[in-house]
């Protein structure tokens, strides 16, 4: 029955998929159901990425060693991770929440804030939404979620976490306040121990403390974040969900070599780093560029180009074999200090690129999609090009606790 209350003035929903990998893992091997299951990273992996409720209950953590949680469950199944299948059947689940409201910001893997404010007079109360979220997703995927509801996207975030696993929490907006006061400013996200420690200088333990210091204390310290926290402890957080988020003017990674390096396979492969670092932010934001800035700085400047593609890409492979030729052109074997590739035009895909692109350039744009999911959650460069797996003095760390990075900071 439709709620006949008043709208809310904002209503944020928050998504959080349970166990995600784990769960998947579990559904498809049906063996598995109801039973311990840890999913590391390939076969050979030693550290968990995640497990499943009933491995959770025998104390196993994410970031554990296997070792350690044999310790603790000798029956506990190790599971390969997945990452392809992962990919697909998140992008399945974000694909569904947009016919609930396309205002739907992509937040990770398995989480995703959706603006339901517009869609109250169509699909009922802000609690009659969050169950659609719910069924829409179990329809999608027959995996379970917890879904936080309220006025803002912290508070939300704090209600998601509260019911686990299949939850649904609704902090009215007018309650949000009073709900987060007891709670340790810890407990909202974004707030990390460093922001913590500094607040504890200033008597804020709880978020209800946060009252009691003016908004200066924590702006002068951490400038927007910080007038951000100041707002978010008190229920009040103001950042919308990220549907469109602006072009920024350039997108460029550089990084600085062992000096005077002058083997070529070692700046190709500086190069081919920079160029899958600048192609996975441009696709991150869903952009694309044709304008690219290529330099190899020496001992007497930069040896650099500006190159225009006939076409828009994001596709690091294209971006390296520019860097590759603009080497083979312009190197003549002198010390290397430095590399940097730059896309200076990054801007959201036109639609008429979707009818000009060939079928190789679709199937490209899907495999980048897929890898960019799994180092979104695995941590960067877990899936790369053979040549970067290899390099031996950039570590490929694989982070069990996925964050977001990139051009707009998240908190
Ligand atoms: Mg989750």
């Amino acid at each position: 029955m439709k709620d006949l209350a008043q709208p809310w003035p904002r209503v944020i929903i928050l998504m959080d998929m349970n166990c995600f990998f784990a769960a998947v893992e579990q559904q498809d091997n049906p063996f598995w159901h109801n039973r311990p299951v840890a999913v590391t990273n390939g076969k050979q992996g030693t550290t968990i990425i995640t497990s499943s409720y009933e491995a959770r209950a025998y104390g196993i953590k994410t970031g554990m060693r296997l070792k350690e949680a044999r310790q603790l469950c000798p029956e506990l199944i190790q599971a390969p991770s997945r990452p392809y299948r992962y990919a697909e059947i998140s992008t399945n689940i974000m694909a569904a929440l947009q016919s609930i409201t396309p205002d739907l910001e992509v937040y990770s893997v398995d989480e995703a804030f959706l603006d339901a404010t517009h869609c109250q007079s169509l699909l009922g109360s802000p609690l009659d939404i969050a169950k659609q979220v719910k069924q829409v997703v179990s329809n999608v995927s027959g995996l379970t979620c917890s879904v936080g509801v309220s006025g803002d996207k912290t508070t939300a975030k704090y209600a998601a976490k509260l019911h686990k696993p299949d939850g649904l929490t609704l902090i009215e907006p007018w309650k949000a306040e009073q709900t987060l006061a007891p709670q340790a400013v810890t407990e909202i996200s974004g707030i990390n121990k460093g922001i913590a420690n500094f607040l504890k200088d200033y008597g804020v333990i709880t978020c209800g403390d946060m009252k009691k210091i003016p908004i200066s204390i924590p702006a002068k310290r951490f400038g927007n974040v910080g007038r951000r926290i100041w707002l978010m402890a008190q229920g009040k957080d103001p950042e919308s969900v990220q549907v469109n988020v602006k072009p920024p003017k350039t997108i460029g990674h550089g990084k600085v070599m062992p000096p005077q390096t002058n083997e070529l396979t070692t700046i190709l492969t500086y190069f081919q780093h920079m160029s899958e670092k600048v192609a996975a932010r441009l696709r991150k934001h869903q952009y694309k560029a044709s304008h690219f800035y290529i330099g190899l700085k020496i001992q007497q400047g930069w040896l650099q180009t500006k190159t225009r593609l006939s076409s828009d890409t994001d596709d690091g492979h294209i971006l390296f074999a520019i860097c590759r030729q603009f080497t083979m052109q312009h190197w003549q074997g002198q010390g290397v200090w430095q590399v940097q590739v730059t896309a200076l035009d990054p801007h959201t895909e036109q639609q008429a690129d979707l009818f000009i692109d060939s079928n190789k350039t679709q199937q490209r744009s899907k495999l980048n999609t897929t890898v960019d999911n799994i180092n979104q959650r695995y941590g960067e460069f877990t899936i790369a090009p053979l040549r970067l797996i290899d390099r031996s003095s950039m570590p490929n760390v694989i982070a069990p606790a996925w964050k977001p990075f990139g051009h707009r900071k998240t908190i």
